[in-house]
């Protein structure tokens, strides 16, 4: 097979789709016809549409022809940068077990208003997602949930409210990771001061203790309002969520109060009368922690390891 050859038959389309000659839903030439138009053999049209029809751009109707499932290849040279630095929050979330099954997820901002975001796209294991994985989704699209590649509701649902009612969170990671879950099931789901990390917490976390069902429609619409000013939000018989300004920040609070959460667990498990500091040197705990934000020195360095261990998630 000529790649050549092969890659062209495959650029013409995408740019058909790209230019919106063809869009989602319609049918692309027959076989035999972009044969003849691009001056290939049957063969090499055939491997193309094979390609494309992988990666979730074309299916073929037998009988019928070929269509236009969705614009994810044209979409996908979009915000590398987004997409790469979400895909590495992914993939250490995985490595650090704060995935669950294939449920959760992370998403990214990428208009000023915060209606169109990245997302994990449903059913790809935290471990495995690359950054062309990502879908990009807009909020105000009401025919989100019927397209192809559309996302798990509960994500749609918490994601798109979120971001609607909280532009200044660019980047927003849900997750159940154990010990703040742990923290979340309890009566009082306060972060007490009783080490360094706890502190950086210490009444700086929003907290929700009305749960009611899965994330979905008006309870997402209520999560989203309880966030305020804060970058971490423990949400109540649930799990947690972290929303900054980008990424590396949002891993940062996800990774520092889990760890919290775990000491805090682990005290709380020796039975034992627990030492807190007086509110004065955890409210000046705290303040310092904000001026020292090594958020994305943390996470460059992750990303190094990636690069070493598993470049593709940059794909
Ligand atoms: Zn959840």
């Amino acid at each position: 097979m000529d790649q050549k050859l092969y890659q062209n038959v495959i650029d013409h389309i995408n740019a058909k789709i790209m230019s919106e000659e063809l869009i989602v839903g319609d049918f692309i030439p027959s076989e035999s016809q972009l044969s003849k138009l691009l001056n290939v053999s049957v063969g090499t049209v055939r491997k193309a549409i094979d390609k494309l029809e992988n990666s979730n751009t074309l299916r073929r109707y037998h009988g019928k022809g070929t269509c236009v499932q969705s614009k994810l290849i044209a979409i996908k040279n979009d915000f590398k940068n987004e997409r790469i630095n979400l895909a590495a929050a992914f993939r250490w979330a995985a490595r650090l077990n704060m995935h669950e099954a294939v449920a959760n997820h992370f998403s990214l901002a990428v208009s000023k208003d915060g209606s169109k975001f990245l997302l994990n796209p449903i059913g790809i294991h935290f471990s495995k997602i690359c950054a062309s994985d990502l879908i990009l989704v807009d909020s105000n699209d009401k025919s989100t949930m019927s397209k192809p590649n559309a996302p798990d509701p509960t994500a749609w649902a918490i994601h798109g409210a979120l971001h609607r009612n909280n532009p200044q969170a660019r980047c927003i990671l849900h997750a159940h990771p154990k010990y703040a879950t742990i923290l979340s099931c309890l009566d009082d789901k306060t972060m007490k001061p009783i080490d360094q990390n706890t502190m950086r917490f210490y009444e700086k976390v929003s907290i929700d203790y009305e749960y009611n069902g899965m994330g979905l429609g008006k309870e997402a619409e209520r999560l989203s309002t309880i966030l305020g000013d804060n970058s971490v939000m423990l949400m109540g018989n649930h799990g947690v969520l972290t929303a900054a300004n980008t990424v590396a920040k949002a891993f940062d609070d996800l990774f520092y109060y889990e760890r919290s959460c775990e000491t805090l667990i682990g005290a709380y498990q020796t039975g034992k009368k627990i030492h807190q500091v007086s509110h004065e040197i955890a409210t000046k705990t705290a303040a310092q922690w904000q001026k020292y934000d090594a958020s994305d020195m943390h996470f460059d360095a992750l990303k190094r390891i990636l690069d070493q261990e598993e470049a593709d998630y940059k794909n």
